[in-house]
């Protein structure tokens, strides 16, 4: 596994390569991580990770800075994992150096689920990665489906950019059902078997709607009780299309989509 710390040195080493898989990451890997890598390693000549906490889509400073970040522990479960070529981990400075750009705007068709609580953030997202992209240059992408409307919104921007596939990938969760994030290292134990408890009723939630007539005011309802018995401040509860994200009336091609904070931490999921 070879460390890059700059894009002349990742160009220079990629180019002798024409089939490479990327996996743009923010570190903190855990296992949700290496099933992408997994995946790109079985399906690509050669597999790059990304690891770069990208300030611009953080639309909070604080938020920003105590981003959980542990980059010689990722190095050693990457190194581990055997299935990583490339680690490229870039200063700010390599991405955003000289490179004026029109500034991305979502459209307001997309500004719905966390683009309508995060501003900014998903410009932050398509910008990044338009950048991650021209440099890595890569056949496919893989990114998890357990960030959806994100997979969604960069399929779509860098289909009409560039000639590559962006993959989504499983979910993986913990026994408990709770989705791996990095973010979960800021949960208490007490929080995560509360966050276990929500992930499971959301999972009887899915099961149960297919009898309510009107499925999203139903999940207003169901909504308000989670708010009141878990104490948990809920952003969204959506059953949406999962192949344009319009609120949806049926089950089918559809999922549930959550945020919620925990104790003051935002945690996103989807059934
Ligand atoms: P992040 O480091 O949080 O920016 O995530 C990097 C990539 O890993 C994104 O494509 C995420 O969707 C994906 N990812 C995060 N958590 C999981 C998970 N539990 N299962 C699968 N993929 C995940």
């Amino acid at each position: 596994m070879k460390i890059l710390l700059n894009k002349t040195s990742l160009t220079e080493s990629l180019r002798h390569f024409s089939d490479i898989g990327f996996v743009p990451t923010m570190g903190s890997i855990h296992k949700g991580h290496l099933s992408l890598i997994s995946k790109s390693n079985q399906m690509c000549q050669k597999t790059v990770v990304s690891i770069f906490v990208n300030p611009k889509q953080f639309d909070n400073k604080k938020d920003f800075k105590t981003y959980p970040k542990n980059i010689k522990k990722d190095l050693k479960v990457l190194n581990q994992s055997k299935t990583v070529d490339f680690v490229y981990i870039p200063k700010f400075k390599d991405i955003f150096k000289n490179n004026k750009k029109p500034r991305i705007k979502l459209i307001k068709k997309d500004k719905i689920l966390c683009a309508k609580f995060r501003n900014g953030h998903f410009e932050g997202v398509l910008d990044v990665m338009d950048r991650l992209t021209y440099i890595v240059r890569p056949t496919k992408i893989f990114m998890g489906n357990k960030d959806f409307q994100q997979l969604f919104l960069v399929k779509k921007y860098l289909k009409k950019k560039y000639n590559i596939n962006v993959l989504g990938c499983k979910t993986i969760r913990e026994k408990n059902k709770v989705a791996l994030s990095s973010r979960n290292y800021f949960l208490s134990k007490r929080d995560l078997i509360l966050a276990s408890r929500v992930v499971k009723k959301l999972i009887n939630v899915k099961k149960n709607i297919k009898n309510k007539k009107n499925k999203n005011k139903y999940l207003l309802t169901v909504k308000d009780n989670f708010q009141k018995q878990f104490k948990i401040k809920i952003e969204y509860l959506e059953l949406r299309n999962i192949n344009n994200l319009k609120l949806s009336n049926v089950i089918n091609s559809s999922k549930l989509f959550v945020a919620y904070y925990l104790n003051g931490v935002r945690l996103i999921d989807n059934l």
